[in-house]
């Protein structure tokens, strides 16, 4: 399932790293409704309303991206997929400038090309597959052979919609939206051998 994917793309927060992101508090200080995604609510605002709004957010998610750390198994998964020769992204909904400082403070930064990490600014959000078809593109990669990998909703909608593997990482095991996932694992060091054993 996985042996023969050679274009990896994996959503940052929550699957690069471990989860830290409290998004209803962030909503709350925001002044936003707690039952909707950040990002849309803000495209529906007028631009004068909404720019404060969304400078306030990124302030928020920078303070957070200093105190990342790594994901358990993800250091040795990208060295395993690098060395094998895969491609390596990253699509987030978060800035490319927050994503920047998160793989730098975790140490995972070396193992992407800066075009290759896509931020709310380079790409369509997900759940939009735009952002997975541009790496895919890039890497002249075809959607049989590439993954997603994620530990949210709009993560495994954006991989389905796109034709590619879609990897759920959910570290409580609960695993609520699991009808969207090909592959469920609770860390990503369960993927290496998935990876490593040809099927
Ligand atoms: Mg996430």
């Amino acid at each position: 399932m996985l042996a023969h994917r050679r274009g990896w793309v994996f959503d940052m927060d929550g699957t690069l790293t471990h989860a830290i992101h409290d998004f209803v508090a962030i909503k709350r200080e925001l002044g936003l409704p707690e039952d909707r995604p950040i990002l849309e609510v803000l495209s529906e605002m007028d631009a004068a309303r909404a720019a404060p709004i969304a400078r306030r957010l990124d302030e928020i998610e920078y303070e957070i991206a200093g105190r990342a750390t790594a994901a358990i198994g993800a250091v040795s998964l990208l060295r395993a997929l690098r060395d094998a020769g895969a491609h390596l992204g990253v699509l987030t909904r978060n800035t490319r400038r927050n994503a920047l400082l998160t793989l730098e403070v975790t140490g995972l930064l070396p193992f992407f090309e800066v075009d290759d990490i896509l931020g709310r600014d380079e790409a369509e959000p997900k759940p939009s597959p735009s952002g997975v078809a541009r790496l895919l593109s890039r890497w002249g990669c075809d959607p049989s052979r590439a993954v997603m990998a994620g530990d949210y909703l709009f993560d495994l909608q954006a991989g389905r919609a796109a034709g590619v593997a879609t990897v759920y990482v959910d570290g409580s095991g609960v695993f609520p939206f699991g009808e969207l996932a090909d592959i469920q694992v609770v860390s990503l060091d369960q993927l290496l051998p998935l990876f490593e054993t040809p099927n």
